[in-house]
């Protein structure tokens, strides 16, 4: 077998993020003992799981001689937020496509994507970076050199974050003495997901991996677990491994889609008040609130059991809560 060529990173954000116990809310909530990994506090740009994607596709920009980066989401993405700030960290233009329109006062995500300077192209309903081609069209056509980060920077490259955070992850339980026997988290474009997945394979991780579903257009039982299954395969053979993964090995929680994408309901302002009140750590409105709404509910409905260790994994998004206020209180 030929070796494995180490992919190129570049250092962007704290690393390692901390974990820590969730004391008074395992109590409250009388099931599991709770542990929380906080890559809330990956540093760059206030945070978030995309800071450990873009080390990756950052690198691989710089390797071809990129001297700008395009990527695209929802007005209040993290990713497109996260992707600004290391643009501007590396002296690179940044340019995102942004589902729906300009609005009078930009805030959250929005307000800090304008502050490090990333040029905004509004797409209307398309907010997927459906418009990335023709943005790259327009600045090839200018003598420019784009790169490309797909939607949440989930592709094979974006993916290898999350096998190296896994590893990351490992090392810390393993000196803390702690074991744990699932982790939950929210799963959307699914690099974070993928990632995790071979990560575990790779390092004999052996806790459950639990995506929550988060976007009801990704979600279709069949489609998404397929995306993330596919992923994990070109992350595998990206890295020459002789791996095979199954539709098994992928579990996904798809039923806490609620009013769909970004719309915050009873589940997300009760977990959101939760993990505030009982540990004075936020989550955000979108992923994270759903995400741990959906681990409050399957340790009520026994899924989950005293005796048990569960780790949340906080994939960060707290700029978003401001924009959210009038929806979550
Ligand atoms: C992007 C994002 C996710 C989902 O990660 P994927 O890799 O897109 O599945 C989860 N939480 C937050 C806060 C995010 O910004």
């Amino acid at each position: 077998m030929v070796p494995r060529k180490e992919p190129a990173r570049v250092a962007l954000g704290c690393f390692p993020t901390p974990v820590a116990a969730l004391d008074r809310l395992s109590s409250s909530l009388g099931g599991p003992r709770l542990l929380i990994k906080r890559d809330d506090l990956s540093g760059l740009g206030m945070g978030g799981n995309k800071v450990r994607k873009l080390e990756f596709l950052v690198a691989a920009a710089l390797e071809l001689g990129c001297d700008c980066l395009i990527t695209g989401g929802a007005a209040q993405s993290n990713h497109c937020r996260q992707t600004a700030a290391a643009a501007a960290a590396l002296g690179l233009e940044c340019h995102l496509a942004l589902g729906g329109q300009a609005p009078a006062i930009p805030e959250g995500n929005l307000l800090l994507d304008r502050l490090f300077g990333a040029h905004i192209h509004w797409s209307g309903t398309r907010r997927k970076g459906e418009d990335i081609p023709a943005i790259e069209a327009e600045l090839r056509a200018a003598g420019k050199h784009p790169y490309v980060i797909p939607y949440g920077g989930s592709n094979e490259i974006g993916a290898l974050g999350f096998v190296e955070a896994i590893r990351e992850l490992s090392g810390q339980l393993a000196a803390m003495g702690e074991r744990c026997d699932a982790v939950l988290f929210p799963s959307s474009s699914g690099g974070t997901h993928a990632g995790m997945v071979v990560g575990a394979r790779r390092y004999g991780f052996r806790a459950a991996l639990v995506g929550v579903a988060i976007d009801k257009g990704e979600a279709g039982e069949g489609p998404f677990r397929d995306r993330v299954l596919e992923l994990a395969r070109g992350v595998a053979a990206l890295e020459r491994e002789n791996e095979d993964f199954s539709a098994s090995d992928i579990i996904l929680k798809n039923d806490y889609l609620g009013g769909g994408y970004g719309v915050v309901g009873e589940l997300e302002r009760r977990a959101l008040g939760l993990m505030a009140r009982e540990e004075g750590i936020l989550l955000d409105p979108v992923y994270t609130g759903r995400a741990f709404g959906a681990l409050v509910d399957l340790i009520e409905r026994g899924e989950f059991t005293r005796g048990q260790t569960l780790l949340f994994w906080h994939t960060g998004g707290t700029p978003a809560l401001f924009p959210y206020a009038r929806e979550i209180l």
